[in-house]
């Protein structure tokens, strides 16, 4: 992908902070930080989003996220930690190549990612499990 900022990252053409690379993948740190430590995991593979990305290369996208994330707690002390991944405008993507959020949280941080619960209707419940259920 010509124009896709991520894809020029993530294959070393524009310099940023790596925390890890390989093959395939390269965790840097984000510019605009939720919290301390907040890092993206980028394929260097061009895909979209989740809808676009390999079987092969989510599995393997789960498997880093989890190495850096006992790496991440243990090297920086945190308190927890945030897996996050949006996809399409609505969801809060905002640059439209595949990544995943590593955010360290911390006691007090005042990081928002939470949400007012609903309920549950039971039209709901029924209409998803039709639609859904395999
Ligand atoms: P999204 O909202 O698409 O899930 O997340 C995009 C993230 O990329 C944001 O957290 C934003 O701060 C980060 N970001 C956008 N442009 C750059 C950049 O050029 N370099 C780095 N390191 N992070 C970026
Ligand atoms: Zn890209």
């Amino acid at each position: 992908m010509e124009n896709c900022i991520f894809c020029k990252i993530a294959n070393g053409e524009i310099p940023a902070a790596t925390l890890y690379e390989d093959g395939d993948f390269r965790v840097i740190l984000d510019l605009g930080p939720a919290s301390k430590g907040h890092a993206l995991i980028l394929p260097k593979a061009h895909a979209a989003n989740i809808y676009e990305l390999p079987d092969e290369l989510a599995g393997k996208a789960m498997i880093l996220a989890k190495k850096m994330a006992g790496k991440m707690t243990e090297a920086l002390q945190c308190d927890g930690f945030n897996i996050v991944q949006n996809n399409g405008e609505t969801a809060g993507q905002t640059v439209f190549h595949f990544h995943m959020h590593l955010i360290p949280r911390y006691k007090g941080d005042g990081v928002g990612l939470t949400w007012t619960p609903g309920t549950l209707s039971d039209e709901d419940r029924e209409e998803i499990l039709e639609k859904v259920k395999a």
